[in-house]
């Protein structure tokens, strides 16, 4: 009986030297504030709300719309906000924040954000791109952290500051989050703007999303390129690998590409010679390339084949004449005579409903870009040279109705992480974007002139 006794107290003795090595330890690290993960701040505050925001997956394939939309439900409603959600598509909701103006008959100004992102490769991230791990030097990483859940939150802690300033809006203020911008705003944004529900807002303004800034300026987008998908098809007489013939499908397709790389060497060489930005120019790049008859070892090399396909995407700013570009590609890149057809997908808007280039004036004809520029110049902010976007935002669709529309994401000495790894955005740039907003949402709603 002796025996399972000594166990007992050496059992006792194990477990207590344990119990205060771990008591110790923990001792050490709550003492240990500066500890590399842990995050140096908690409870509700701006910058928990953010994470808490970024926290939630709204990466494609299968973004989480319902938990976005009930955090967001919840915000507003703690704010004070009327918040309606529609659904314009199954599954594909959007939410619409009011805050009433007191001359509600003056056209409203309209703040959009996207609720989804693109994909993250966990494994390249140095932390878990849904975590929201806020580092010592206040780095927040996160999928979304720059593009563009920083907008969407700081929106948010905007309205709150100003309604404990007491701020009282003239115009009336809308703030929408909508889904699937990054994969073409097809089901959200274009059907969102092409609603009855749209129209009645009465939106005389609109601010969407922009981009970082490495340098101390504000960056201002006034309008987007237009994307393109083309695909260039050639047909051609069949034969032997070993034959030297006019009109085969390869060499047909060749031809095209040898003159569509002319084209983009032209535009390439503007931007590099300094006359331009990257975003003013045609881009064309190759996307793939399908010809070739299969065999089980790869490929049939004796043969040459009787149909050849490249695809391309095109990007045209708004300056770019659409017909132009169509003839160019009829008539030189894809034309019947060397037996080629081609396909183009328009990827949105190119023109507005009047039949102007989706451009939104950045001088003194348009009375918005004045008052805008004077909200950020009060915060002492300073605004960098407008631009044009090289990508594509759902900007498109509101400048599309005619509607003046600035991209802008306040995010100075950042840099430009969107659909990058480890994208984050500093806890400091965050808070001085809230300023910024105030300032702009302030300004905006108390400008009385314009009627549109
Ligand atoms: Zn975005």
């Amino acid at each position: 009986m002796a025996k399972p006794r000594r166990s007992f107290f050496f059992f006792f003795f194990l477990t207590t030297t344990v119990l205060l090595f771990s008591l110790s330890l923990s001792l050490l690290l709550q003492a240990t504030p500066t500890h590399q993960h842990q995050d140096p701040q908690e409870g509700d505050t701006p910058i928990t709300r953010f994470q808490n925001y970024l926290r939630i997956n709204t990466a494609h394939p299968s973004p989480d719309y319902p938990s976005a939309i009930a955090y967001l439900l919840s915000q507003a409603r703690s704010i004070g906000l009327l918040a309606r959600t529609f659904e314009f598509s199954p599954g594909k909701p959007v939410v619409l924040f009011t805050w009433p103006g007191s001359r509600p008959s003056l056209p409203s100004i309209l703040f959009n954000s996207h609720l989804d992102s693109v994909p993250a490769e966990s494994s390249k991230w140095v932390h878990d791109p849904f975590s929201a791990v806020r580092k010592t030097d206040g780095k927040i990483f996160a999928r979304g952290a720059q593009d563009d859940k920083c907008i969407g939150m700081q929106y948010l802690e905007a309205i709150r500051n100003l309604k404990e300033k007491k701020f009282e809006p003239i115009r009336t203020l809308h703030f929408s989050y909508v889904p699937d911008e990054e994969i073409g705003g097809f089901e959200g944004a274009a059907k969102f703007t092409a609603s009855k529900e749209f129209k009645d807002l009465n939106v005389g303004f609109a601010m969407d999303e922009g981009q970082a800034n490495p340098g101390d300026e504000f960056r201002v987008f006034y309008a987007d390129r237009s994307p393109w998908n083309l695909k260039i098809k050639a047909d051609g007489i069949p034969g032997h690998g070993s034959r030297l013939y006019d009109n085969s499908a390869m060499e047909n397709l060749m031809k095209s590409v040898e003159i569509m790389s002319r084209f983009r060497e032209s535009q390439f060489d503007v931007v590099k010679a300094g006359r331009a930005a990257n975003s003013e120019v045609i881009s064309v790049n190759p996307v793939y390339l399908k010809a070739g008859i299969p065999s089980p070892t790869g490929f049939v090399m004796n043969m040459q084949p009787s149909e050849a396909e490249a695809g391309f995407d095109l990007r045209l700013p708004p300056t770019a004449d659409p017909d132009a570009m169509r003839k160019r590609i009829a008539e030189e890149w894809a034309p019947d005579v060397r037996n080629m057809t081609f396909e183009i997908i328009q990827k949105g808007p190119i023109r507005d409903i009047l039949g102007r280039p989706l451009m939104t004036p950045t001088d003194e004809s348009n009375p918005w870009w004045s008052v805008f520029k004077q909200a950020i110049t009060s915060v002492g902010g300073k605004l960098a040279k407008p631009e044009i976007l090289a990508s594509t935002t759902d900007a498109r669709y509101i400048r599309e109705l005619g509607i003046p529309a600035l991209g802008f994401s306040p995010m100075t000495n950042t840099p430009i992480l969107l659909h990058d790894h480890n994208e984050f955005l500093k806890d400091t740039i965050y808070l001085r974007g809230i300023e910024v907003y105030e300032s702009i949402i302030s300004t905006l709603s108390s400008f009385e002139e314009a009627s549109h």
